[in-house]
C-alpha cells in the first residue's frame, strides 16, 4: 500500500521513478508546469511527444525523462477544461490520474509525483480537483510505494492535504443515512469479516456491469448507484472498509 502525501514544491525537483505532466494535446510543451517540465527534460521531451500526439482528455502516454536525471519517465496526461462542471469534467479528470498510474504500473513505477492537473490555465477548481486526485490516487494505491500530490502555492497544498485524509461519506438520498459500499464477487475471509461488522455490503456474483448494478446501501436497506461503474469513492470505501 503506497503512502500517499502531499507536498509544497516544484514538481522538476522531485526524485520520484516517474513525473506526471499536465500536458496539452500537442505534448511539445506549453505553459504553467508544462512549460516548466520541458524546460528542465530538454528539447528532446518536445520530439518525443510529438511522435505520440495526440494525446485526447483523460489519456496518458509516457516518455523518457531526459535531461530530468533523477526520474525515470515523464508521464503526460491531458486534462479537462473547466466549462462549468457539467461537461464530464470530473470523469475526464479521475481519467487523467487513473490513466497515468496504470501507465506507471505497466512500466514498473513504484513512486509518482503528480501536480494539480487542470487547476492552473484550464480553470477547474482547486478543491473539487484535488478531491477527484485523492479519491483516485488512493483507490489505486496498493500497485505503489509512494503516491505524491505536489502544489505549487499554500492554498492548493491545504486542500490537497485534507482531501487524501478525507472519509467517504456517502449519504442515502431516501432516508439520510450514511451507507456503506456493495462488495460483489466472491469475498475474502476479511471482506466476510467488514460485513459482519456492517462496514460493507457484500452483494455476491451477480453482476451486471452496465451501471445499473448498486453501489451503496444504508442502514434501513435502500440501495442506490452513482452511475459510475468506476466511481474511485466506492473503491476507496471498500478498500477502508476491508483495512480497518
Ligand atoms: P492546466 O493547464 O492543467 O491547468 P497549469 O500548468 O496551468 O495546467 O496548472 C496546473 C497546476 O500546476 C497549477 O496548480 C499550477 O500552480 C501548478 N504548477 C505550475 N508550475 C508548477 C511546477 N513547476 N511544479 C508543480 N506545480 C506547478
Amino acid at each position: 500500500m503506497a503512502q500517499i502525501e502531499a507536498v509544497l514544491g516544484d514538481i522538476t525537483e522531485q526524485r520520484v521513478d516517474a513525473i506526471v505532466n499536465a500536458a496539452n494535446e500537442s505534448l511539445t510543451g506549453g505553459g504553467g508546469v508544462d512549460g516548466a517540465i520541458h524546460r528542465a527534460a530538454g528539447p528532446r521531451l518536445a520530439e518525443a511527444g510529438a511522435a505520440l500526439a495526440p494525446c485526447l482528455p483523460g489519456n496518458a502516454v509516457a516518455t523518457p525523462a531526459f535531461d530530468l536525471a533523477q526520474v525515470k519517465h515523464v508521464i503526460h496526461t491531458v486534462g479537462p477544461k473547466w466549462r462549468g462542471g457539467g461537461q464530464d469534467e470530473a470523469k475526464v479528470l479521475a481519467s487523467c490520474y487513473r490513466e497515468s498510474l496504470l501507465v506507471a504500473e505497466g512500466l514498473g513505477v513504484r513512486s509518482i509525483a503528480f501536480p494539480a492537473i487542470s487547476t492552473g490555465v484550464y480553470g477547474y477548481p482547486v478543491a473539487e480537483a484535488v478531491s477527484v486526485a485523492a479519491w483516485v490516487v488512493r483507490s489505486m494505491a496498493a500497485d505503489f510505494d509512494l503516491i505524491r500530490l505536489v502544489a505549487f502555492d499554500p492554498a492548493t497544498h491545504a486542500l490537497m492535504a485534507e482531501a487524501i485524509e478525507a472519509p467517504v461519506v456517502e449519504r442515502c438520498e431516501t432516508c439520510g443515512e450514511v451507507g456503506v459500499p456493495i462488495l460483489f464477487g466472491l469475498p475474502t475471509p476479511i471482506a466476510v469479516a467488514a460485513g459482519e461488522a456492517g462496514r460493507l455490503k457484500l452483494a455476491g456474483c451477480v453482476v451486471h456491469g452496465d451501471g445499473s448494478d448498486p453501489q451503496w446501501e444504508c442502514p434501513n436497506g435502500h440501495q442506490w448507484t452513482n452511475n459510475d461503474p468506476d466511481d474511485p469513492r466506492v473503491l476507496v470505501a471498500i478498500a477502508e472498509a476491508v483495512d480497518a
